[in-house]
């Protein structure tokens, strides 16, 4: 092995800023799962009851899904070979498309790889350097590099906070804008005020992108999302969901106006310059959506879930945020004292992860808690007794 000393700058660079990561905590590990996701994994020998994924309504791991994976393949085979627009596009991905335009009632939907592709996709193909982004700042991550990616002026404002919101667009003289929200906010678990945000949007002629990761397959009736959880419609709505979570496969969607889709296939960069996803996922997600329309039986374990642990904590230690969804964040503040409450967990074979900053503020790290309708509850019970006896 050659010594630090003869490494090229630039990697010598890294080196150190690695060590540095490892020095204040910060450096990231992976897991190998040796299992399906599902509330208990397999991992390095050793089995855990999870509180970890966003398989929401215990899809991920469904026999019927898997089936429809297979069949699939068999169908399609295993990669589709291009992109969208030269051969890649699929019978199966026709069919998902109409299938999720229709249960959204929507006009039209067009399907991405991953969630972060299709918001990459949808602010630098309608905004550009003279526009502009308004975004809430516990926005995801990838709402923030689309609106980087766009050169579109960027305007963050505090989590929640509409009186700022509407300073920002009485003031902006920006002739295109759009307003950027989680729907559901993934490491807070509360709802933006979709309504209110959508009043704004018309107020001063934006378009509102809503992001609902979260939402989709879990809020609404049917689990149709965040819109229909409000009732919303206009064509100023941009819907964006992520088929790898509550969906339990992989991929996302946006969905509104015919013209918006038309013009996101013809000029959206992440969705023309990339090759199609495979198209057995698309034929399962055929059933994904199956289940989800038909899932108020999970959707109401997945609430009473919610409900007992909520109740079985309400007297812990370290607060819950108010949250009514699936994501229970567990505030413990400081870095350390997080990552402490995480281990002694796992040393019991539970998995929370421990969430610090930059992905949440300083001192709010906390426990992501997020549940599945997977779960049962003496899991539940299980996780709220190892939370409520750590010293
Ligand atoms: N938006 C939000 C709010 C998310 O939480 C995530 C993923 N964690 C994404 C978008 C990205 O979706 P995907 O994982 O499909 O890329």
């Amino acid at each position: 092995m050659p010594s630090s000393a003869d490494l090229p700058p630039a990697l010598a660079a890294i080196e150190a800023e690695l060590a540095k990561l490892a020095d204040d905590g910060l450096r990231r590990t992976r897991r190998s799962v040796d299992s399906p996701c599902a509330p208990e994994v397999d991992v390095d020998g050793r089995r855990y009851l999870a509180f970890a994924s966003n398989d929401y309504l215990g899809l991920a791991n469904h026999p019927d899904l898997i089936a429809a994976a297979r069949e699939g393949a068999a169908l399609f085979g295993v990669g589709s070979g291009a992109s969208h627009l030269v051969s890649g596009h699929s019978r199966a991905h026709d069919r998902l498309e109409a299938r999720l335009a229709a249960f959204l009632d929507l006009p039209r939907a067009l399907t991405f790889s991953t969630g972060y592709m299709a918001n990459l996709a949808v602010i630098p193909a309608l905004l550009g350097r003279n526009d502009a982004v308004f975004a809430d700042r516990l926005n995801h991550a990838c709402l923030v590099d689309a609106a980087v990616l766009s050169r579109a002026s960027h305007h963050r404002y505090p989590h929640l906070d509409l009186g700022a919101l509407e300073r920002q667009l009485a003031t902006s003289p920006a002739p295109r804008k759009l307003i950027a929200t989680d729907a559901v906010f993934s490491m807070d678990g509360d709802i933006a005020p979709l309504p209110d945000l959508l009043r704004l949007a018309e107020t001063f002629d934006a378009w509102l992108l809503v992001d609902d990761a979260h939402g989709f397959g879990v809020l609404g009736p049917q689990g149709r999302g965040s819109l229909a959880h409000f009732g919303l419609e206009s064509p100023r709505l941009i819907l964006m969901g992520t088929l790898g979570k509550a969906a339990g496969v992989a991929g996302a969607f946006v969905a509104g106006h015919r013209n918006l889709v038309e013009w996101l296939l013809q000029r959206a960069r992440p969705y023309i310059f990339t090759t199609a996803a495979p198209p057995l996922l698309a034929h399962a997600l055929l059933v994904a959506l199956d289940l989800i329309e038909a899932g108020d039986a999970r959707r109401a374990h997945l609430m009473a879930l919610i409900n007992r642990l909520r109740s079985g904590l309400s007297q812990a230690r370290w607060p819950l945020r108010a949250s009514t969804t699936a994501i229970q964040p567990l505030i413990v503040g400081d870095n350390y004292d997080t990552l402490q409450v995480a281990r002694a967990l796992d040393a019991q074979g539970i998995w929370v992860p421990a969430i610090r900053p930059p992905t949440v503020p300083k001192g709010e790290a906390r426990l992501r808690i997020s549940l599945s309708a997977a779960h049962s509850e003496p899991q539940i019970d299980r996780l709220v007794a190892a939370i409520r006896a750590l010293p």
